[in-house]
């Protein structure tokens, strides 16, 4: 018997300092605390400072990561009025680090883990949370075979989806009573972590073939069943995986993939920005793709999807699309091409010198793209050869070098804008500082999927969509960049990240009304824009119902 005192350790109900005296009294808090009663505002200013006394970005992520697992209303509240500060350290880079040192630092868990050994508990291990039907908005799920740049990282991966479902929280308030982060284990090829003896994931090679499709059709199945209006969120799985799972279960399941989907959403915003200075549409764009793994292809699958949804055939809208991978230009002579490429691979015909590799300056050359995206990871790969010919063949082309990190960009902002006379419109992956030139200040935008996947996900949710569809997507991309006005030589393509709850609420909106006519909307809502706002979570103490929590103290 604990009277109420459970309070104290449960993340859910503690608030620390902010029980009052009332409360204090009720759960058997007496001189548990100190005296002063505190707001959550003044609880957060006090987080606020402790966290920037931590000595580095490592530090100040174990240091949330902990709060988070005290008191998670004050989590959120500090992430939600700082996020844009802090995005860097829940979210990549610096969860990277932690991923590296998890199966050491582990201490507690706040995700579900579904065994590829054991595909027969997937549905007892939901079952151990207790949820309803309708008592889950989200899942995020990861294989971790892919995470951002740093590769496979096993069940080591698993802070993957808690960040991503912090992110949706923070940005966009989704209820974070109301989400569960998934690892699919399914072994790891990092021989590191097979080696070493405190690594806390299966520890066999990663499971492919048909036992890995049964693992992702047992968790479709059970996850769809179980909690019928969830999102399914996939992130960071290997590029033939994330781009299958979408194709072979999109149709059935509300599932949305951010490598593919919304990183091919926030890129379309970008090109949005740029017709708009260009008066062009995208039936009329010529891609060009340098680096054609997950990222890359899904943003040459979104704007094929938009220039289909402008008229085009799939056929001509392909045909609008030059990829670019190690061996040069992606042609349909080559071996072994992976799916995802097989769709846009040039008749071999087309090439002239025949048998050799061709490169992305010749490709620049005779294709003439209105849009040159980078996602190889190559820095320099935009040389000024590249950029000179990009502009020769049009007045003001879209350029996105969207590598990342910043020692493995295509080209560096201030040398785009140098090499074009600033007339290329650029956008990174990276935050980038302005660039001055001739008096014109060029604001670089970024392209951050935090702009996109929390408003996108809450306008499902609202609309209670069953499925995610192209509409859906292209929406959101359009709200976010409506959000700019590219009047003025050097806009920036993408708003900033600084208001997310703000953009995150103008894209749901867009969303909720494209599910609508698309008729995939299974709620309809009055006033769609109050309806969003009323969905969204706030970081507060809700009222306590002391009754029960003394009740369930006993
Ligand atoms: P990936 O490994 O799946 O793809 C990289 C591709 O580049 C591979 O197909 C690889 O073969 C190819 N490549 C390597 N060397 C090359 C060369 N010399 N010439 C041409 N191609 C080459 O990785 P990914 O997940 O697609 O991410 C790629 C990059 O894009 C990363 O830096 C990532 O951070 C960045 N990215 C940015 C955003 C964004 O800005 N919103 C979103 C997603 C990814």
């Amino acid at each position: 018997m604990d009277n109420g005192q459970h309070v104290l350790r449960d993340a859910h109900l503690n608030r620390g300092t902010a029980f009052t005296s009332e409360q204090r009294r009720a759960l058997g808090l007496t001189g548990r605390l100190p005296a002063s009663v505190e707001t959550v505002e003044a609880q957060a200013a006090r987080s606020y400072q402790q966290l920037g006394s931590q000595p580095d970005d490592l530090a100040k992520y174990v240091y949330l990561n902990a709060l988070h697992d005290r008191n998670e209303t004050l989590y959120f509240r500090l992430l939600t009025d700082h996020l844009a500060e802090l995005l860097p350290v829940v979210y990549d880079p610096t969860i990277g680090d932690a991923i590296e040192q998890w199966s050491h630092e582990y201490r507690r868990s706040r995700a579900l883990y579904l065994s590829v050994d054991q595909i027969g508990d997937v549905r007892a291990s939901f079952e151990t949370l207790g949820l309803g039907p309708d008592d889950v908005d989200l899942i995020v799920c990861s294989d971790a075979e892919e995470i951002l740049g740093i590769g496979d990282w096993g069940v080591n991966g698993t802070d993957i989806a808690v960040g991503k479902l912090a992110i949706y929280t923070a940005a966009a308030g989704i209820d974070p009573h109301r989400v569960i982060a998934v690892n699919l284990d399914v072994g790891t090829d990092n021989q590191e972590l097979l080696d070493d003896p405190a690594y806390l994931g299966n520890r066999h090679e990663r499971v492919r073939g048909e036992k890995y499709d049964e693992l992702i059709d047992t968790y479709l199945d059970v996850a769809s069943d179980l909690f019928p209006h969830a999102l399914l969120h996939f992130e960071d799985f290997g590029p033939s995986n994330a781009r299958r799972i979408l194709i072979e279960h999109g149709e059935r399941h509300r599932i949305f993939n951010d490598d593919m989907q919304g990183t091919g959403a926030i890129v379309m915003a970008a090109v949005m920005s740029g017709m708009k200075v260009t008066g062009g549409r995208f039936a009329d764009q010529r891609l060009v793709v340098f680096g054609a793994g997950t990222a890359g292809t899904g943003m040459a699958d979104q704007i094929s999807a938009a220039m289909v949804a402008d008229g085009l055939t799939l056929e001509q809208a392909r045909a609008r699309v030059w990829l670019i991978d190690k061996d040069g230009l992606v042609t349909d002579d080559m071996d072994h091409l992976p799916d995802y490429q097989q769709p846009y691979a040039r008749p071999a015909a087309e090439v002239t010198d025949a048998g050799g590799t061709v490169d992305l300056l010749s490709v620049v050359e005779s294709v003439h793209p209105t849009i040159l995206i980078g996602t190889s990871t190559v820095a320099g790969a935009f040389t000024e050869d590249v950029v000179r010919a990009l502009c020769a063949g049009v007045e003001r082309p879209v350029l996105l070098p969207l590598s990342n990190p910043t020692s493995r960009i295509e080209v560096i902002p201030r040398d785009a804008i140098a090499w074009s006379d600033g007339n290329a419109l650029v956008a990174t992956g990276i935050p980038a500082d302005p660039v001055e030139r001739d008096g014109v200040t060029y604001h670089i935008g970024q392209g951050n999927n935090a702009l996109l996947y929390p408003g996108l996900g809450l306008g499902t949710i609202v609309a209670g969509a069953s499925r995610v569809t192209d509409g859906m997507l292209l929406a959101a991309a359009n709200a976010v960049a409506e959000q700019v006005d590219v009047g003025a030589r050097g806009a920036s393509l993408l708003p900033p990240v600084e208001d997310l709850r703000a953009s995150s609420a103008i894209v749901a909106a867009a969303v909720a009304r494209a599910a609508a006519s698309d008729g995939v909307a299974t709620k309809v809502h009055g006033d769609l824009d109050a309806a969003v706002r009323e969905a969204m979570w706030t970081p507060q103490y809700p009222p306590l119902d002391l009754a029960s929590e003394m009740e369930a103290g006993r």
